[in-house]
């Protein structure tokens, strides 16, 4: 049933060059015809989309799938669920889990764990940290089954200091390699004696909303620019994520295209969704690394997204179980699930006037796959895969405990009403997620690069 071919009739087809009402055919996992008044053929199942939006399926970049070794709080089997809830078809994944994936061989061991579980199409980081970076070369770093070079998650060492921490070996990661390395990018030194100060004056109770002053914009903004002093000096690949600030943003060149940029930035949807003023509602569960931050950070991220000083949009999904997060301020661990509401997330920035529909699917969907030369995704043209979610901008849904796909079992927007739902999602062709229910025999595939 899932093998079969459609006609989606009169959506609204989202582009970064425009919105047009069109006719989608799809055959054999790929787009097949992309036109005005097409008609059915007799094989052919026909979806009315009449008054839906259309938009390719969105690339995520950035999840934490948690397995192998952490799969108490989420599998690739729950949480790619929830992407295809989100509208997201192709995920990212980074490489702490247990064993962190700091080989090939182990990248190859996560592959196979995607393969026979995920839901949605997938890619795979290789993992940098005080174990492996000075000897990288010796992997074969031409290998496509990974996406890119990350420390994202790991400690460098076991101290907690981050790799962008040690400037030496980020200078030997980048003279071993061409491909993109991806950085968490905070001074942890500063972090510590920030904690230092708000432990000597909070004791065990520190405020959440001081996590905005201990993981500083300072913290953020001097390991940015010193990591990208390096990349420049080594003409590398730095790609840094989710930046939390504004002053970080303008570092970023806006006028080259994205394929001539050398050094590049994401944001991720919580710091484009909440600021400070959050954390007394929410607490630990807005708790991220690095921070949330002030008001004017959050529109200057917007803003900065707009003027193409950051190229792409991601969720840094990263589960928790809520006794994990529901901890005094040191103890609450950080980061937790937005997959599943990824493009309710962005439509309703679309419905407050910050983003057009345009410039979510240029840089929630685009833009990822152009940036990581994902082969034939990201855009609805003919020859391309199959990868697609109709919307519908009117009509809202609450979220619910019991809808919920992430092994973590809770949200930050239990009880919260989007004003738009995804009704279907399509990976390869094939319909994988309609009105609420996975289509259980469905899985993804190994993206291209
Ligand atoms: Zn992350």
């Amino acid at each position: 049933m899932s093998e079969r071919s459609f006609l989606i009739k009169n959506g609204w087809l989202v582009s970064s060059k425009g919105t047009e009402q069109r006719d989608i055919r799809i055959a054999n996992g790929v787009f097949i015809e992309i036109g005005e008044h097409l008609s059915a053929k007799p094989t052919e199942h026909v979806i009315d989309a009449s008054g839906k939006y259309i938009f390719p399926g969105l690339i995520d970049t950035h999840v934490h799938f948690r397995e192998p070794g952490l799969s108490y709080k989420a599998t690739w089997l729950t949480e790619s669920a929830a992407a295809l809830a989100g509208g997201v078809t192709t995920v990212f994944d980074m490489p702490n889990t247990e064993p962190a994936t700091l080989s090939p061989t182990l990248v190859k061991e996560k592959l196979a764990l995607a393969k026979q579980n995920a839901r949605c199409n997938y890619g795979v980081f290789l993992g940098i940290s005080a174990a492996n970076c000075q000897e990288l070369s010796k992997f074969d770093l031409t290998d496509t089954d990974f996406v890119a070079l990350t420390d994202d998650g790991l400690y460098f060492s076991g101290s907690g200091h981050l790799l962008a921490d040690h400037p030496e070996a980020l200078e030997a990661v980048f003279s071993q390699t061409d491909r993109i390395v991806a950085l968490h990018s905070e001074d942890s030194a500063l972090i510590e004696q920030n904690e230092k100060a708000f432990q000597e004056k909070y004791g065990q109770n520190i405020p959440f909303e001081a996590h905005a002053q201990i993981r500083s914009e300072e913290a953020c903004v001097l390991a940015t620019q010193r990591a990208l002093q390096l990349a420049q000096k080594h003409d590398a690949r730095l790609h840094i994520l989710h930046l939390t600030t504004y002053k970080e943003a303008l570092l970023f060149d806006k006028e080259l295209s994205l394929l001539h940029k050398k050094q590049t930035c994401e944001v991720s949807i919580p710091h484009l969704y909440f600021s400070v003023e959050d954390y007394v509602k929410y607490g630990a569960l807005i708790k991220y690394n690095p921070s949330i931050k002030s008001k004017a950070d959050r529109l200057g991220l917007l803003k900065a997204l707009n003027e193409n000083h950051i190229d792409f949009i991601t969720t840094d999904h990263s589960p928790h179980t809520l006794e994990e997060k529901q901890q005094v301020y040191m103890q609450s661990k950080s980061g937790g699930p937005t997959l599943q509401h990824l493009l309710p997330m962005l439509l309703s920035l679309y419905e407050t006037g910050f983003l057009s529909l345009e410039k979510i699917v240029e840089k929630a969907a685009e833009n990822p796959a152009l940036f990581y030369g994902i082969q034939k995704r990201g855009f609805v043209k003919k020859g391309f895969h199959a990868d697609l979610v109709i919307a519908d901008l009117k009509k809202p849904h609450v979220v619910k405990n019991e809808d919920l796909f992430s092994k973590c079992g809770w949200s930050v927007f239990e009880g919260h009403t989007f004003s738009s739902t995804v009704e279907m999602t399509f990976i390869n062709g094939q319909l994988a997620y309609h009105e609420g229910k996975i289509m259980d025999e469905v899985r993804g595939e190994q993206v291209s690069i």
